[in-house]
């Protein structure tokens, strides 16, 4: 992963906390907003690391796409879809 996408990434990030941040909960939601928070807060200290983008199971890259989507993901797609499989 390069330094243009790694950038645009964590803004990616920032934007999805001020959304969640400024959304207006009800109470059953604002635990799981609260959880996804946490998340993205990791994935924002994590993003500085070289394994960032790595799957954490198989050790291939993940996809772009769904980093921009879920940038809190460790998982890649194959593993995602296949979590009995170990490595
Ligand atoms: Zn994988």
């Amino acid at each position: 992963m390069n330094k243009h996408q790694r950038a645009k990434i964590k803004a990616t990030i920032l934007t999805q906390i001020e959304s969640l941040t400024e959304e207006t909960q009800s109470p059953e939601s604002a635990a799981q907003t609260k959880l996804r928070l946490e998340r993205l807060g990791t994935a924002l200290k994590r993003i500085a690391a070289d394994n960032y983008g790595e799957c954490f199971k198989c050790g291939n890259p993940i996809q772009m796409s769904q980093l921009l989507t879920f940038p809190e993901t460790m998982l890649c797609i194959g593993c995602l879809n296949n979590p009995r499989t170990q490595t």
